[in-house]
């Protein structure tokens, strides 16, 4: 009997060609996010992967449940699909469920596909059932709800588990291309990345720092944030942009009510510079439609008339509550919260045009030397990783 752990993916939608693809990324990235663990192989089997860790195996479902494309992951004991075998499996996983209890509801469920073992299905769940009320007189069988679901799987090998942790589905990062992420500190755009993430980007993240307008500390929060996301992103590095000589070159010559659409439209300048430089297809932010003055469909546009690439905004249906929601579920939204100062947020007008056009806002430009602002920019943008994340 040997301890694995089952790891089941997404299948709807993905056929051919297209699912060998998407299988190989979720199996690389599977190795990546056990890199460390030690001894842990990844085998690919029939319609899922199988894991086997060397050692603490929680610690290992717990890495795969936050690899996307996971849709759930149970650890389970892999026997020869030999009788005594799997006799001995089901009575060494029942043990373990019931973890010193002497009693509870069960059922067994097996699920046959290898033609050439004798038992149906029917059958052997019958005889597995009597064998374990004998083995633990405690057992009351109960087909709807039980405490215990004892599960078989009979193969080319057996697999025996009790347990199904559910994974964050999506698809495998990698598989979806490549883009850059405007991550500041607060709540939404952590979620946007995240999102995205999920479906299968791999995302570069881009932090605007205002220094010294804005502190050290306001940095280190976002280097927190993109270090929290790992598990999911994979990614540790921060593209940090020093942003205050822009700010102060637009606040020495556009009218204030702009002040927040040409600093937008300028991030965006400086994120389409960098996306073609790593190879990204698009630009992602935490946008919701009208949660501020800058977010109307109005602003928008302007904002976005400025790059060729397509802004992906997966925020703009959903309400404040949905994605505070959200950033507690996936845990950023406790570093979101951190007092911190954005560069933005020190830099709002009192009075800020909500219907701009793209005119007026050209030609409030007019006065700024936006190519060189960009192309400085670019230069001095520094890639941050977290102190415990340095490797080699
Ligand atoms: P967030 O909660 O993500 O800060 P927000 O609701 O505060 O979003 P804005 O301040 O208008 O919205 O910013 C809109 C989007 O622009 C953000 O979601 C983010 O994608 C991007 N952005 C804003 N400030 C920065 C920054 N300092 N660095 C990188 N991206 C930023
Ligand atoms: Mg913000």
């Amino acid at each position: 009997v040997e301890e694995v752990v089952l790891v089941r993916y997404g299948e709807i939608g993905l056929k051919g060609r297209n699912r060998a693809f998407f299988v190989r990324r979720l199996e690389e990235n599977l190795r990546r996010a056990l890199e460390g663990l030690e001894g842990v192989v990844v085998e690919n089997r029939f319609d899922r992967l199988v894991v086997r860790p060397a050692s603490s195996p929680q610690e290992v479902v717990e890495r795969i449940r936050r690899t996307f494309g996971v849709v759930s992951v149970s650890p389970a004991l892999r026997t020869s699909v030999a009788l005594e075998s799997i006799e001995r499996a089901a009575e060494e996983a029942m043990a373990r469920a019931l973890m010193g209890k002497s009693g509870a509801t069960f059922r067994v469920s097996v699920h046959r596909t290898n033609p050439r073992f004798p038992m149906r299905s029917m059958d052997l769940e019958r005889h597995l059932g009597s064998l374990l009320q004998a083995r633990f007189p405690g057992l009351v069988a109960r087909m709807k709800d039980p405490e215990i679901e004892l599960a078989v799987e009979v193969r080319e090998e057996a697999y025996v588990y009790t347990e199904v942790w559910p994974g964050w589905g999506g698809l495998p990062v990698g598989t979806g291309g490549r883009a850059v992420g405007l991550l500041s500190g607060g709540i939404d755009s952590p979620v946007a990345l995240w999102m995205m993430a999920r479906r299968g980007m791999e995302i570069e993240p881009v932090h605007f720092h205002a220094f010294p307008f804005t502190s050290e500390r306001s940095k280190e929060k976002v280097v927190a944030i993109v270090e929290h996301l790992r598990p999911w992103t994979g990614q540790d590095g921060l593209h940090v942009v020093p942003f205050a000589e822009v700010q102060r070159a637009i606040a020495a010559s556009v009218s204030e009510p702009l002040w927040t659409l040409v600093m937008r439209r300028m991030m965006m300048r400086v994120c389409e510079r960098i996306a073609h430089r790593i190879g990204a297809r698009a630009l992602v932010t935490g946008e919701s439609l009208g949660q501020v003055a800058s977010q109307t469909v109005e602003a928008l546009h302007v904002i976005e008339a400025v790059t060729q690439l397509p802004v992906l905004r997966p925020l703009i249906g959903l309400d404040k509550q949905e994605i505070v929601r959200r950033a507690q579920e996936i845990g950023t939204y406790e570093l979101s919260v951190l007092p911190y100062e954005d560069c933005c947020t020190l830099f709002v007008p009192r009075h800020p045009r909500t219907r701009p056009t793209l005119d007026e806002v050209e030609q409030a430009e007019a006065q700024l030397p936006v190519e060189a602002l960009v192309a400085q920019a670019v230069e001095q943008t520094e890639v941050v990783r977290s102190k415990e994340t340095v490797t080699a």
